[in-house]
């Protein structure tokens, strides 16, 4: 594909003599088959070495187009269809714009035949389900799934183009491919997602003959409003495996509906359309909701959700174990354990002016990563290990393990390298209020043993919300779902999905 640049003055279509009334009658009629006529972009010089040769020419059309090659070439190189004469591009008579192509009228190079035949600047497709009607560009197909991907709108996709001269795009255009190009991405990620949970499966299989595999995943919700006010209109939750990293389930939740809503204005009935609405409840209700659809899900695919890892949202876990027969065991998020961890000790620093300083709580959230890093999937040594955090800094090392206190290893020369002055700390109080922080953790330590996370599933959000920004609003059409689709792709295929979509709806 090439853009090239052509600028010329018009001129009127020569007429020619012995043409039978049926075929002048054919020729208007194809001049009026597309409505849009040529766009007014202003040639901005860049193409003068070719000016000259074109202008010489009667062609009349400006700025720049997207060109496929071969396309071109090959309609050029068909010739007249009338006489068999070569086709010049510099005897071009007018052009239709649709989108990114173009149909070009070239009159045949015989003066005395007079023919104008119709050329295509690229491929073309027949949208789904339109068995008539003007084919449409791939190009444009393209353009709208290239848009999806990028995370912009058409205003965007608009300053892009007219900015390297290139004819702007309809609205109206780009929507209808977006509607096309949007199912093909969502069949891409939905594919995508059942191959993630077949890959989850194959690695926590234990025997051959298991009917139904156990399987761990990391939970999370996502919502496309800034900051943490659960007053979003959209929501999506996700369900990554723990093993394989991929993306095993997704779903959107949507308030809105631009359409329902504009035909509830008029107090008239919304047109047939893919609507998307499918919330009417809190924003926050969502979460528990999606993870019940998830998890039955996978079900279904032969695979049970015995191990989630979320945050300490109690309310999504109680409505899974409501809605399933088999049981579900409940991990800390490791990564929200530790800022739980370190907003507590912040909450005791106003009781402890001086003492509890900022350095200090870094060493405790230090020791405290430590701890959980160093006893994987280990419950007992985590307890024993998180128990003996707090002594360890006050002086009383009887409860520390040689293997990480420098004390036991030698009792003369220790000094706390991260606490001030390498002294230890003093204060019952604090002492006794730390201790009941690190209880907390000693508690749960068999949720957090096994270290799980739901990373993934923040970077993932993360991902979404580069493709739907949370500064502007995609919730009220399908857009969102389609954009929350090429995340998913993105995240389980990789780039190359758009290359996937592309096939699909050729
Ligand atoms: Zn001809
Ligand atoms: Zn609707
Ligand atoms: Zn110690």
């Amino acid at each position: 594909m090439a853009t090239v640049g052509v600028g010329t003055k018009s001129r009127e279509i020569k007429k020619v003599f012995f043409v039978s009334s049926r075929e002048k009658g054919r020729r208007e009629k194809l001049k009026n088959i597309w409505k849009r006529k040529c766009c007014n972009v202003e040639g901005d010089g860049g193409v003068s070495t070719k000016k000259k040769s074109i202008e010489a020419g009667s062609c009349n059309f400006r700025g720049r187009r997207v060109i496929e090659l071969d396309v071109l070439a090959r309609a050029l190189d068909s010739c007249c269809s009338a006489c068999g004469k070569a086709l010049q591009l510099s005897n071009c008579q007018d052009e239709t714009i649709s989108g990114l192509g173009s149909f070009l009228y070239i009159m045949c190079s015989d003066p005395e035949c007079g023919e104008v035949n119709v050329c295509t600047t690229n491929k073309s497709h027949r949208a789904a389900g339109a068995g008539r009607g003007r084919p449409v560009f791939d190009v444009n197909t393209k353009l709208a799934a290239g848009m999806l991907h990028a995370g912009i709108g058409v205003t965007h996709v608009n300053a892009l183009l007219t900015s390297i001269n290139l004819p702007a795009v309809g609205q109206n255009t780009l929507k209808a491919r977006e509607r096309e190009v949007g199912p093909a991405i969502e069949a891409v990620a939905r594919n995508s997602c059942l191959e993630g949970l077949q890959l989850e499966k194959e690695c926590r299989r234990t025997g051959d003959t298991e009917q139904v595999v156990k399987i761990g995943v990391s939970y999370d919700m996502g919502w496309q409003k800034r900051g943490k006010g659960h007053n979003s209109l959209t929501g999506v939750g996700s369900m990554i495996g723990l093993s394989s990293g991929k993306v095993v389930g997704y779903s959107t939740r949507t308030k809105r509906c631009a359409l329902c809503e504009a035909a509830k204005r008029n107090g008239k009935e919304p047109r047939s359309h893919d609507c998307r609405m499918n919330w009417t409840a809190s924003s926050k209700s969502m979460e528990p909701d999606v993870a019940v659809e998830l998890v039955k899900g996978a079900i279904s695919a032969g695979a049970q959700v015995s191990v989630m890892v979320g945050n300490e949202d109690s309310a999504t876990i109680k409505k899974v174990r409501e809605s399933v027969t088999h049981e579900v065991d409940k991990w800390s998020d490791i990564t929200h354990a530790k800022r739980s961890f370190g907003s507590h000790l912040y909450s005791l620093q106003p009781q402890h002016k001086g003492i509890l300083s900022t350095k200090v709580i870094n060493h405790f959230l230090k020791c405290f990563r430590y701890a959980l890093s160093q006893n994987k999937d280990n419950v007992d040594s985590l307890e024993k290990n998180l128990k003996a955090i707090v002594p360890h800094a006050f002086g009383k090392h009887n409860k520390c393990d040689s293997s990480w206190c420098g004390f036991l290893k030698s009792p003369t020369t220790y000094k706390h390298k991260s606490l001030p002055l390498g002294k230890d700390l003093k204060g019952e109080k604090l002492e006794e209020d730390l201790n009941a922080v690190v209880d907390i953790f000693v508690q749960n330590s068999e949720k957090l043993a096994p270290l799980g996370s739901s990373q993934s599933n923040e970077a993932l959000n993360n991902t979404i919300g580069s493709k739907a920004p949370k500064i502007r609003h995609y919730g009220g059409s399908e857009s969102n779902d389609f954009r929350v689709a090429c995340a998913v792709s993105q995240k389980n295929v990789g780039y190359s999905y758009v290359a996937k979509v592309s096939i699909s709806f050729r």
